[in-house]
């Protein structure tokens, strides 16, 4: 049953410890990460093997996915599935290709400028989640941005099946072959983390690892942050949904259920001023969730204390609350639902009415599904196009400007009592500071 939280009469100045929030502790599962971590790289790809046979029970000789293993899924893939993966990565592309920066050139004075140069990282690891679901979509959502950007060198990798003969599933080998992607790996975790930070006999090192993943996932990612470059952190999935007395219960309940079947450690929120609305959304819960495949997790997700149905006075307490709560998916369902949508400040991914789900953003919206969770909303954005791109300052000063530079270089090294800064420009004016 689905907890309530009654802030009917004043808000709380400080929202966040009252709201519903999984209690993930990544932290904790460090200790256990740095282990795995460093076995692989000291061990390579036979330490990752281990590893796979404990925590995904397959033995494999290998962690390289053969080639003739993708052409195979692409082959087998049922028709409709191979259809929607197509038009996914033909909207996920018309809106990642917008996303590209131009370099800029500033005029900074006369004779010198700074460019803006947006360069591709040159080889990035992607992490497709196959554990307790199977998410070829995160394959489109993860290569698209980085072919868009320009990265020359991708690999994916995903948990190997039990039976599917310890390859990843199907449909993510398929989803790698239509977009092109012939690097794949058996692996998931924190092991296949460490083989693309480090790099193993198999697997060449990558600079930035990007997708979402679990709790081992995430502390992997945290754990080496450094070695390599990393995404926000995208945990266990989030929906928050902000509805007035218009908002549809059977919507409501069926759009909260959709991310609760996830994970048990999902986390699905309701934000109402109506609370019969709260009422009916609490029955329809019920009634839902008895009809889904994924019952138990979805009971477990809802029941969990990251769940809940926030009551408020009004949709601008509402507002605050969505606000302070930074969802990685916020559903707006309110009579003037755009309006509310503009004075959202902090969400991974916003959808406006009642036709817009985040089931449509998981798959067909063309918006990016790897969000940040736990709050990272509040500072970090979704994966994109500018996710795979590093910003170069390119700078060039003719002499004429370097010369009415020199003064104030050469005061502001003084100031800082690093006086060989200012010698390096004075050097090129035979040691005067020129008039
Ligand atoms: P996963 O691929 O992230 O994790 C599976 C791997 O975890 C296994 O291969 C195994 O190696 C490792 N593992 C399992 N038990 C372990 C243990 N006891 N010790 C060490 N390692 C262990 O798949 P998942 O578990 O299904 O999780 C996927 C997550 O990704 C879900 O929480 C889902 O909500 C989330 N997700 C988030 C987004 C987003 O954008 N935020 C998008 C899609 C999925």
């Amino acid at each position: 049953m689905i907890s309530r939280i009654d802030l009917r009469g004043s808000l709380p100045g400080d929202l966040r410890p009252v709201l519903p929030r999984a209690e993930l502790d990544v932290e904790a599962a460090l200790e256990k990460v740095r282990l795995i971590c460093d076995a692989v790289r000291h061990r390579g790809t036979a330490a990752v093997l281990e590893y796979t046979r404990s925590f995904d029970g397959v033995d494999l000789e290998s962690t390289r996915v053969p080639a003739g293993a993708i052409a195979a899924a692409l082959s087998g893939l049922d028709p409709a599935v191979r259809d929607a993966l197509e038009e996914s990565i033909r909207r996920a592309r018309l809106v990642h290709r917008d996303q590209r920066r131009s370099d800029t050139t500033t005029q900074v004075v006369p004779g010198g400028t700074v460019t803006e140069r947006w360069i591709p990282v040159d080889r990035v690891g992607l992490y497709v989640p196959g554990g307790r679901a199977v998410y070829p979509s995160s394959v489109v959502m993860n290569v698209v941005p980085a072919q868009e950007a320009g990265v020359g060198s991708l690999a994916v990798t995903s948990p190997p099946q039990q039976e599917f003969g310890g390859l990843p599933h199907p449909t993510i080998l398929a989803a790698c072959a239509l977009l092109g992607v012939d690097e794949v790996y058996a692996a998931g975790g924190a092991q296949s983390i460490a083989m693309f930070a480090y790099g193993t006999e198999e697997c060449p090192p990558v600079n930035l690892v990007t997708g979402p993943g679990n709790i081992w996932v995430a502390a992997a990612k945290r754990h080496l942050k450094g070695v390599i470059g990393i995404d926000a952190e995208a945990g266990p999935t989030e929906i928050a949904i902000l509805a007035d007395a218009t908002a549809d219960p059977v919507h409501v309940a069926a759009d909260l259920i959709s991310q609760a079947e996830h994970d048990p450690m999902a986390a699905a929120v309701l934000v109402t001023d109506s609370a019969e609305l709260a009422e009916r959304v609490t029955a329809e819960l019920a009634v839902q969730t008895a009809r889904t495949k994924h019952a138990e997790r979805i009971a477990e997700a809802l029941a969990g204390r990251q769940s809940g149905i926030v009551l408020v006075d009004d949709v601008a307490a509402g507002l605050a609350v969505v606000n302070a709560y930074a969802a990685e998916h916020l559903e707006i369902h309110t009579a003037d639902a755009r309006e509310v949508a503009a004075r959202v400040r902090n969400a991974g991914a916003v959808f406006v009415g009642t036709h817009a789900p985040v089931s449509l953003g998981d798959y067909l919206a063309g918006s990016n599904h790897v969000l940040p969770t736990g709050g990272c909303a509040c500072h970090s954005s979704g994966l994109s196009v500018q996710s795979f791109l590093r910003g170069v300052h390119v700078v060039e000063y003719d002499e004429a400007a370097l010369a009415d530079a020199t003064g104030r270089v050469v005061a502001l090294a003084e100031a800082e009592d690093l006086p060989a800064h200012g010698a390096a420009l004075k050097a090129r004016f035979g040691w005067e500071i020129p008039a």
